[in-house]
């Protein structure tokens, strides 16, 4: 015998979070709302665990990066799910779905039925061991995932103090938690795959000022490199008393592949983000979801989407007739050291940069295509700028001449 909810949702991280409080603001009966998930914690904003988590001064403890504080929101602890009735289920895994007969097996074997199913179980880290590296499972090798992972990884970093530590990748984890091991008194080599860091979004131009900035710090880059082996011997080749892998990730979807459809590595969804199973949503790192601005499916794994795409899936199970479709502006951002940027759009196209790349202070970089502006990086903007950036890009204005979009820098966002 098991329990029956109107509405569960599997995984219990950013995306259960901003939904569960979706459900109290659209009005959720006591008792009808389940959240399982395999951390013993409430949801909480994953962010901070490169970033306040990781200070060696009054490092960032729960209760107080709960969700939805990222968003300037209540704060949901324990308490509060009990007081608004929703049964938090943590330490559980779900271990199978039927999506056909809205049943699902959990760790403890007890069995759960539900009307409307959300997927929200988030992507896990990608293991060395899948580039066929051996040894990543040594004591010091940190991958930064969950809070298990942050603990470890914080307990690591004080017991390497003036030491030396290898970052394994230039992307969002590795730049973060450099920056991280450099307040923490630790030197630092990065070692990247591509000619720069954050090569996927970044411009060289953009990346040489943050390289830069880092190397003034001590840090080291080998670039165009990526690790072929560890050695846990005394003739080693790179010292390193600590080693953080940030290689990317997998979204979690094997409980459903052979159930849901899946495209681009995701659950793919509609503009409702209903999954090709009409009780079952998907939302945050999983979805798979059409991106109207573009005309294109994509799948984002960033918070921001996971936000909005919690707030968006509650909306159409709840309200399906007042709930249009889900217009999405990309928006990614980033914060180390006390640089702090944001980016919407789309990164594709002809590139201008405009601000004062010499001093650091405002800079920028605009995309352009076929006529048009998709993309806007800023880095050091107020809140103001950044509304601004981010609603001129939303609205693709037509670029008729790029110098003159590179003389008008900044400003050309406040005409649109
Ligand atoms: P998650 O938050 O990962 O939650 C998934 C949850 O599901 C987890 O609790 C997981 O344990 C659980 N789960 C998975 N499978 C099961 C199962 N079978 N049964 C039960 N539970 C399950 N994005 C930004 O935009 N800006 C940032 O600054 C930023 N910083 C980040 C820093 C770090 C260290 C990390 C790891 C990510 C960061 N991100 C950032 C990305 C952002 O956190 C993710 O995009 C976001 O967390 C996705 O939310 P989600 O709910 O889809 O997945
Ligand atoms: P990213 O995808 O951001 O970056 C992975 C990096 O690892 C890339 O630079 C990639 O190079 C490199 N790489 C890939 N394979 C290898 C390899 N075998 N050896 C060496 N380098 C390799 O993933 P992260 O791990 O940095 O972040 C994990 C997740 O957390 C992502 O979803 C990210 O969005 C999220 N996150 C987001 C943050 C934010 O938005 N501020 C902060 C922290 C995490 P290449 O580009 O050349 O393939």
């Amino acid at each position: 015998m098991g329990r029956a909810f109107v509405y569960v949702i599997v995984g219990g991280g950013v995306a259960a979070g901003y939904a569960a409080l979706e459900f109290t603001r659209k009005g959720v009966s006591d008792g009808e709302l389940c959240i399982i998930s395999d951390e013993p914690v409430a949801p909480y904003e994953r962010p901070a665990l490169s970033k306040g988590f990781l200070l060696p001064e009054d490092p960032t403890r729960l209760p107080s990066f709960h969700t939805c504080v990222g968003a300037n929101d209540e704060i949901l602890t324990p308490k509060w799910y009990k007081e608004h009735g929703i049964e938090l289920v943590l330490g559980t895994r779900v271990k199978s779905v039927d999506a056909r007969r809205l049943t699902l097996v959990t760790s403890t074997g007890e069995t759960i039925t539900y009307n409307f199913l959300i997927i929200a179980t988030g992507a896990r880290a990608l293991k060395l061991e899948e580039f066929g590296v051996e040894g990543s499972d040594a004591e010091n090798v940190c991958y930064l995932r969950d809070l298990s992972d942050a603990d470890r990884l914080a307990t690591v970093i004080q017991s390497s103090s003036n030491g030396n530590a290898v970052v394994i990748g230039g992307g969002y984890i590795g730049m973060e938690c450099a920056a991280s091991l450099v307040i923490n008194k630790i030197n630092v080599t990065m070692v990247l795959a591509g000619a720069h860091c954050m090569a996927r979004l970044f411009t060289p131009k953009i990346a040489t000022f943050y390289e830069d900035y880092y190397m003034g710090k001590g840090v080291k880059f080998i670039k165009g490199t990526v690790l072929t082996s560890f050695e846990f011997d005394s003739d080693k080749k790179l010292p390193a008393d600590l080693v953080v892998v940030g290689i990317g990730i997998r979204p979690n979807i094997s409980l459903f592949e052979g159930q849901l459809t899946i495209e681009k590595g995701g659950i793919k969804v509609n503009s409702q983000m209903q999954s090709s199973e009409s009780s079952v949503y998907a939302i945050g790192d999983v979805a798979t979801f059409p991106v109207k601005l573009y005309g294109e499916m994509r799948r984002l794994e960033h918070v921001d989407f996971a936000r909005k795409s919690a707030r968006h899936a509650v909306s159409a199970i709840m309200e399906p007739e007042k709930t249009g479709e889900f217009d999405y502006l990309p928006c990614f951002y980033s914060r180390f050291f006390a640089f702090s940027w944001q980016f919407y759009g789309d990164h594709v196209g002809e590139v201008v940069h405009f601000g004062e790349y010499e001093d650091g202070e405002v800079f920028g970089a605009y995309w352009v295509k076929e006529g048009h502006l998709v993309g806007c990086f800023l880095e050091g903007g107020t809140k103001e700028q950044y509304e601004t950036i981010s609603k001129a890009t939303q609205l693709k204005p037509a670029v008729t001449d790029m110098e003159e979009l590179e003389r008008e820098g900044l400003g050309f966002t406040q005409t649109v």
